[in-house]
């Protein structure tokens, strides 16, 4: 299995990512989690991702392109692999169907998380606020949601004319939401 999980900041992302990746026993890569990590361990690219993070922009393409090229490239990315948050840029789609030429393999689908935009927003504040989260401005959680809509929902159209796009209710519980996944999943065509 090769799917990217696409949804809009705050949709459930990192959770569901971990389960399918798990049921499906393949690694889940979440480009967000890399940073963070590279953030924590003050390595150069934590630096330099820092302050696009911070204002809630992109990291620009070049760096999170060849970091997920280097992570694509490890042994437990071989059978397939689970993207959580990437590609987030037309140019992100375009690197990414080159490393899959290269490596003579193909996504098997796009999974998108939809959900009410003023209630993520409304979600993200609370979480800000009960994790102590005080960089987590409502400013900076707007302008997340700008950017997705601005830069990465119209890639749900350009997976949409590959047939690869399964849209999922990404509002609810936690476990309703993964089965809605798993049984859309499961009616995959071909
Ligand atoms: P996430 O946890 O997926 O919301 O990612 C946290 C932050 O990391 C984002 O707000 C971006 O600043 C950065 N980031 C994660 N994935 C990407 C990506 N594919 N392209 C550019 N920036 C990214």
């Amino acid at each position: 299995m090769r799917i990217v999980l696409m949804g809009p900041p705050g949709a459930g992302k990192g959770t569901q990512a971990k389960v399918i990746a798990n049921h499906f026993g393949i690694p889940a890569i979440s480009t967000g989690d890399i940073f963070r990590a590279n953030v924590a361990g003050k390595t150069p690219l934590g630096v330099e991702a820092q302050r696009y993070m911070d204002a809630g922009e992109y990291v620009p393409d070049e760096v999170t392109n060849s970091m997920v090229r280097d992570r694509l490239a490890q042994p437990d990315a071989e059978p397939g692999f689970l993207l959580d948050g990437y590609p987030r840029t037309l140019a992100q789609v375009q690197e990414l169907d080159s490393m899959l030429a290269d490596a003579e393999q193909q996504l098997d689908a796009a999974v998108v998380l939809t959900a009410d935009q003023d209630e993520l927003v409304a979600r993200l504040l609370s979480r800000a606020e009960t994790e102590g989260r005080a960089d987590d401005t409502e400013d900076v959680i707007r302008h997340r949601q700008e950017v997705y809509a601005k830069e990465t929902a119209p890639l749900i159209e350009v997976y949409g004319e590959r047939g690869l796009v399964i849209s999922v209710d990404g509002m609810g519980e936690i476990d309703a939401v993964t089965h809605r996944i798993f049984d859309a999943l499961e009616n995959l065509p071909g």
